[in-house]
């Protein structure tokens, strides 16, 4: 059994979310101690054990430690099985992440899958449902996947009560990813979304973009959300590349002033249009475990974030291997079947 230290590096969900992935994949079973153990609240949140939780009914594992507050897992997997699946975390944890733990296993299996999780689909400190649609997503699609993305209802922190559909097609020929350079640039959107909110915080928000970025007039919009559960606020902004598009996202939440959630995702762009590098610092820890289990490939991005590092170690645990070269570019070699 694979022994994980969920203290160690970056010490928090992505540990346990890389290893269920890899162990779903691969068949080997892992235990995990020390959960989320550098958060202010360790152990399994709802989020973290929804992804135990998906983990072990797609692939029909054994598991002991699936509670709330728990700090060791065992996890024991068996073949991962297509299905449809619908998962629910029950707060505003991340959906997102979710996939995050399940779905690379599932792009290597035979057979249609639908996923439906519900939760956070706009949860701070995770990506938002644009990010995966227009970032992620496109990215796995051309190493060979075959993903759809569906928004059905956003959810916002607090209150939650989102829900994203997901289908995943086999793979007809995978093959790996090259990206080192951006490309051409094509343009930039910035997108504010408010659930219940007055539209005078997007106006703030959009003044600070404007004053930082400089973004295409014809590119900025406000969305309202009518159905939402709750009360919430979302800012992206993406820019688009002839070889990819990234997105920048904050959040607002009770307490935070508009300016400020808009200054992170300037912040953000900003720190990524001076590096000159295609893969921004989310997205390079989320490609290498896709990247894994379909052909691999290597891709340039900025100095390796605490979440690539101790990802890299996760994955390498795992029999994966992933290298980071000094001037930051990642290569990540298929795993053997
Ligand atoms: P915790 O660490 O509290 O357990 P967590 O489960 O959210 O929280 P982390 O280990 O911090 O786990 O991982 C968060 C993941 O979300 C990382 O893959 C990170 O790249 C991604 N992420 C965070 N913010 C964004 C964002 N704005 N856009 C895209 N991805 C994001």
């Amino acid at each position: 059994m694979i022994q994980i230290d969920g203290a160690k590096g970056e010490g928090g969900g992505q540990i346990l979310r890389t290893s269920l992935a890899m162990s779903m994949a691969t068949g080997q079973p892992f235990r995990i101690v020390n959960i989320r153990a550098a958060r202010p609240k360790p152990g399994l949140m709802r989020q973290h054990l929804t992804c135990v939780l998906a983990a072990a009914e797609i692939c029909g594992a054994q598991v002991t430690g699936a509670s709330v507050g728990s700090a060791i897992v065992e996890f024991s997997p068996g073949k991962p099985k297509a299905g449809e699946y619908v998962f629910r975390i029950g707060t505003a944890g991340g959906t997102m992440l979710v996939l995050q733990a399940v779905l690379p296993a599932l792009l290597r299996v035979e057979g249609r899958s639908t996923i439906r999780v519900e939760g956070g689909t706009h949860a701070k400190a995770a990506p938002p449902f644009e990010f995966f649609e227009r970032c992620l997503m496109p990215l796995l699609n051309r190493c060979g996947a075959s993903v759809r993305a569906r928004l059905e209802r956003r959810g916002f922190y607090p209150a939650g009560g989102g829900s994203v559909f997901i289908e995943v097609e086999p793979s007809s020929g995978v093959k790996p990813l090259e990206l080192l350079e951006r490309g051409e640039f094509r343009g930039s959107r910035a997108t504010v979304i408010l659930s219940r909110l007055p539209h005078e915080i997007a106006d703030r928000e959009l003044a600070v973009l404007r004053g930082r970025l400089s973004l295409d007039e014809s590119g900025l919009q406000v969305v309202h959300v009518e159905q939402a559960v709750g009360p919430g606020n979302a800012l992206a902004v993406e820019y688009e590349y002839e070889h990819l598009t990234e997105v920048f996202s904050a959040m607002g939440e009770p307490g935070r002033r508009a300016e400020s959630v808009a200054e992170e995702a300037a912040n953000a762009v900003r720190n990524y249009l001076r590096g000159g590098r295609p893969v921004g610092p989310h997205l390079a820890d989320q490609l290498m475990t896709p990247l894994c289990l379909l052909a691999g490939g290597r891709y340039a991005t900025g100095p390796l974030t605490e979440h690539s590092r101790t990802n890299i170690e996760v994955l390498r645990q795992f029999g994966g291997e992933v290298a980071a070269s000094d001037d930051g570019v990642i290569e990540v070699a298929p795993l053997n079947e």
